[in-house]
C-alpha cells in the first residue's frame, strides 16, 4: 500500500514540471507583440530604437545572452509592438569619418560649447544615464586652465569596470593616440553619444550593441593622464554637455539636499 501511495508521490513530483511549463507558455502567449526578421547588418540596439523597446528587455523577451550580434534571419518577438517596422542598418565608421572622431577626441575644447549655469545643488533622481563607475569627481566639467574640460574625470582604481551609461550602439573603440588614450564612443538616440576615456583595456567592439549596466572596458591612465580615471563625456549633436545633468545624483548628494531641507 505505501509503496503505491509512493509511487503516486514520485510520478505527481515528476509530471507536474511538465505542467507548470505549459501554465508559462500559456502566461508567456498572452503579451502582444510582433515578430520582427532580422535583416543583415540590423543590430539589438536599431531594432530597439526603431520599436521604442529597451535592450535588455529584447533580450529577456528572447531569451538572448549576449546582445553583441544577431543573425540575418533571425526571429525576435518585439513585445508590445502593434506593427512590424523598418529598421536601420549598422555601418561602421568611413576613415574619413574615424579621423574626424578621433581628432574631435580631445580632453578640452577651445570654446565652452554652451554658457555653463552653476549646477549645484542637483538633485536627479529619474535620471536617463547610470553612472559608468563609482567615484569621486575630481575634475569636473567647464572652464579649466584656460581652456574647457569637455567632461567629468571619475576617480577610480586601475582595471575597475567601466559600463555603458545608456543602451547604444559601439561607433569607436580603439587607441585614438591622442590625449584620451584608449577610449570607447557609444552612439544613443537622439544623436546623443557618450566617450569613455583612457582605458587601460577595452572590452566593447565597434558595432557591438550594449545595453545599459553593460561592461565595455577598465578604467586606466592611457594617453595623457597623471593617474588612473574615467574621462566620461556626453555629447549630442557633437556639443559637449555637463555629464551631471545627465546622471543621477550621488549619496553625497542625496544627504546634502537632507540636511539642507532640516
Ligand atoms: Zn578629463
Amino acid at each position: 500500500m505505501w509503496a503505491l501511495v509512493s509511487l503516486v508521490i514520485i510520478l505527481c513530483y515528476l509530471v507536474s514540471p511538465v505542467f507548470a511549463v505549459q501554465k508559462q507558455s500559456k502566461s508567456a502567449q498572452k503579451v502582444k507583440g510582433v515578430t520582427h526578421v532580422v535583416a543583415a547588418g540590423q543590430t539589438l540596439f536599431e531594432i530597439s530604437q526603431a520599436y521604442h523597446v529597451r535592450v535588455s528587455v529584447l533580450m529577456q523577451a528572447n531569451h538572448i545572452k549576449s546582445s553583441t550580434r544577431l543573425k540575418p534571419g533571425q526571429r525576435l518577438f518585439i513585445p508590445g509592438a502593434k506593427s512590424v517596422k523598418k529598421v536601420k542598418v549598422y555601418r561602421p565608421l568611413t576613415t574619413q569619418e574615424r579621423s574626424v572622431l578621433e581628432r574631435s577626441l580631445s580632453d578640452e575644447v577651445v570654446a565652452p560649447p554652451l554658457p555653463t549655469e552653476p549646477l549645484r545643488p542637483r538633485i536627479k533622481t529619474d535620471a536617463e544615464l547610470v553612472w559608468p563607475i563609482v567615484g569621486p569627481i575630481n575634475s569636473p566639467f567647464g572652464p579649466r586652465w584656460g581652456k574647457f574640460h569637455a567632461g567629468i574625470d571619475i576617480g577610480s582604481p586601475h582595471y575597475q569596470e567601466v559600463v555603458a551609461a545608456l543602451d547604444g550602439e559601439v561607433l569607436y573603440a580603439d587607441d585614438t593616440k591622442g590625449p584620451l588614450g584608449k577610449a570607447v564612443v557609444i552612439q544613443h538616440g537622439r544623436e546623443l553619444r557618450t566617450v569613455y576615456a583612457h582605458l587601460s583595456i577595452v572590452i566593447a567592439q565597434e558595432g557591438d550593441t550594449v545595453r545599459q549596466g553593460q561592461a565595455i572596458g577598465g578604467v586606466g591612465d592611457t594617453g595623457r593622464a597623471t593617474g588612473p580615471h574615467l574621462h566620461f563625456e556626453v555629447r549630442q549633436n557633437g556639443v559637449a554637455l555637463n555629464p551631471l545633468e545627465y546622471l543621477p545624483s550621488t549619496i553625497d548628494e542625496l544627504v546634502q539636499d537632507l540636511s539642507r531641507k532640516q
